[in-house]
């Protein structure tokens, strides 16, 4: 068996699909036209490695699906145009009415709203579980739960999760569990070898890799994978074929890519543990962070995103910290190659299982700038934090 780094260049090279280029052509297609009824019979039968009809996939989504799925030893992938579309889409296609569905507390935000505000409509029971719950999740589950959704680490404050000890759990009473494996990526974490059943990435993010597309997908184990996809199909999901292609174009080099995004991040992390205004830094691969035995356990590698906690919440000081970054851009998402930053003033508002109540919260997608640059940055943000927090 290959390691990863070659299965990644290999990996969904058909020559059936790439027609003996390097990569396969981006197939912009809607009508498939056919010689044959057979040929058109058998295409629809094996809609997803032979073309039928534009949104059932091409060659181009067949590649990048072939890919995925080979990288995490899967049974298939389904492409979406959104990593929350992936997400969502997932979740309907498990979740039952007069079910329950756990979800983990620290879901990225718009998870925890389409559960609230779509499952909950089709009367599903929406539960949340405090992320650091682990083995102890089995005392809340009974034969009524559907799904049991994890993201570890969790978004903005980083828990890593125990996800044999809670797929294990969900298993015991038949549920079927999906794990957003965005920050880790294939690369770093194997979900479905940990007892995840379906997988989901926001492709737009490290796959993706240069800030240029929006992409989800959800790969899965063989116990899933016709149930997600059929829902998926039913639902009408399909990626549109350039994202696609970048996304296949992203994967080629994202190894290298998350080398240099984890070297340097974990460079930062610990320079903010040197700094006086932060209360903690919440990196998975820092000693003492949240789950942090469990990340050496089951993961292979940190990618760029972290967090930190500072001191005192104080929004002028919070803004002026933000707002004149050199390197470190104010917006949402991450992934790219670039560095981003983002606060948190109002954590607690969307966690109810496991209440926070420390300071605000910074975080940081560390890019392939230079890391001294990048700490230079910082530790002027830093001064302008703190001539304001003096000024009171
Ligand atoms: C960004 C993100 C998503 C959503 O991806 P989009 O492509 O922006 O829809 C889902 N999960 C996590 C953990 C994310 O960070």
């Amino acid at each position: 068996m290959s390691k990863k780094d070659t299965k990644i260049v290999e990996a969904g090279r058909r020559k059936a699909w790439t027609l003996g280029s390097v990569n396969p052509p981006v197939f912009h297609t809607s009508t498939v036209i056919f010689d044959t009824v057979a040929e058109m019979t058998a295409a629809g039968r094996k809609s997803h490695e032979i073309m039928s009809y534009g949104r059932r996939g091409t060659p181009t989504s067949f590649a990048l699906c072939d890919a995925l799925t080979t990288l995490s030893g899967a049974a298939g992938t389904v492409l979406y145009p959104s990593g929350l579309a992936a997400i969502t889409t997932a979740m309907l296609a498990f979740a039952k009415a007069g079910t329950k569905v756990f979800i983990a507390d620290s879901v990225y935000e718009p998870t925890r709203y389409f559960a609230d505000h779509v499952l909950a409509k089709f009367g599903v029971e929406v539960i949340y579980y405090d992320p650091l719950i682990g083995a102890g999740i089995s005392e809340m589950l009974d034969d009524r739960v559907s799904v049991v959704a994890l993201e570890s680490p969790g978004s903005i404050t980083m828990e890593i999760q125990d996800v044999p000890a809670i797929a294990s759990a969900a298993h015991a009473v038949n549920a079927t569990v999906i794990l957003d494996n965005t920050w880790a990526t294939p690369f770093y974490f194997d979900a479905l070898a940990h007892g995840v059943d379906v997988s989901v990435q926001a492709l737009t993010k490290y796959v993706v890799g240069h800030s240029d597309a929006m992409l989800g997908s959800a790969t899965a184990n063989a116990r899933a994978i016709d149930t997600l996809r059929r829902q998926s199909g039913a639902i009408g999901q399909c990626a549109g074929p350039d994202d696609v292609y970048l996304g296949l174009r992203g994967l080629r080099t994202l190894p290298v890519r998350l080398t240099r995004h984890q070297e340097s991040a974990l460079t930062i992390a610990k320079w903010l543990q040197g700094q006086r205004r932060v209360a903690e830094v919440r990196h998975p691969a820092l000693p003492g962070a949240p789950g942090h035995e469990l990340w050496r356990r089951d993961f292979t590698g940190a990618t760029g995103v972290f967090s930190f906690v500072l001191e005192e919440d104080n929004e002028t000081a919070i803004t002026a910290f933000v707002e004149g970054m050199r390197h470190f851009k104010l917006g949402f998402s991450w992934g790219g190659f670039e560095s981003l930053v983002m606060f948190y003033r109002h954590l607690s508002r969307i966690r109810t299982a496991a209440p926070w109540t420390a300071g605000p919260v910074i975080r940081l997608q560390v890019g392939l700038e230079d890391a001294d640059d990048l700490i230079a940055d910082l530790a002027d943000a830093f001064a302008r934090y703190e001539a304001v927090i003096e000024r009171n």
